[in-house]
């Protein structure tokens, strides 16, 4: 990959984009990513009003794992364990869900999202992937749990 190329995604990349924007505001450590390491950085996700459900992405802009390199491999397994059980410490749900699909944005990100016992059917299972976007996450909620996240790592 050329450096015209990490560019062109930094422009047209969402998670490159936010990713940079975050970086230059002062707050990083207590902002968006409550947790990072070498190659990953976690944050909790505002599309939904589900509280715990984060986002383990790559700080490197590919597509899935068939194009991690043998460290991000490496690292990726401890880390999405140690996500899954700050999510079941955090609210003892009855599933922790995780999927990638990098549909909407072909950057390689997992969904961790919990699953409540009292979820309603429709969105248990595959379910999930209707479950409303609208209305999302106030910023104060997110930092709020994603303070309490943080103590977990
Ligand atoms: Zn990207």
């Amino acid at each position: 990959m050329t450096a015209k190329d990490d560019k062109a995604h930094l422009e047209s990349c969402l998670i490159c984009r936010q990713a940079k924007e975050e970086e230059k505001a002062v707050n990083y450590k207590q902002g968006l990513f409550f947790h990072e390491t070498k190659h990953f950085r976690l944050r909790h996700s505002d599309e939904t009003r589900i509280h715990g459900y984060l986002i383990l992405e790559s700080k490197r802009h590919f597509l899935d794992l068939s194009e991690a390199e043998p460290e991000e491999i490496q690292e990726f397994g401890p880390l999405l364990a140690q996500a899954i059980k700050a999510v079941r410490r955090f609210s003892h749900p009855h599933r922790v869900y995780t999927f990638t699909l990098a549909e909407a944005v072909p950057h390689f990100h997992i969904h961790i999202i919990p699953r409540e016992e009292n979820l309603p059917k429709r969105f248990v299972g595959r379910g999930i992937m209707s479950y409303p976007t609208k209305p999302g996450l106030s910023r104060e909620i997110r930092d709020e749990i994603s303070t309490t996240l943080k103590r977990f790592f």
